[in-house]
């Protein structure tokens, strides 16, 4: 499972971070990263959360 993001929704505003910091990480510069390209087992149930939660819809996740 990946994770996309469309930049051109993103604000930056960190939610996802919070809810699976090992995975999204907004920078000083206010841009976010992604510190997982594939994502693990273990980290799915928060990823999903952060895809959740994401206020401008800018999160989804693909099987390939
Ligand atoms: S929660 Fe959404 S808008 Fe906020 S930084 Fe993450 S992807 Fe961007």
């Amino acid at each position: 499972m990946k994770i996309v993001v469309d930049e051109e929704r993103c604000e930056a505003n960190g939610i996802c971070m919070r809810a699976a910091p090992e995975a999204f990480r907004v920078d000083d510069d206010d841009r976010l990263h992604l510190l997982v390209t594939d994502v693990p087992s273990e980290l799915r149930a928060k990823v999903e959360r952060a895809v959740r939660d994401c206020p401008r819809g800018a999160l989804s996740l693909t099987e390939r």
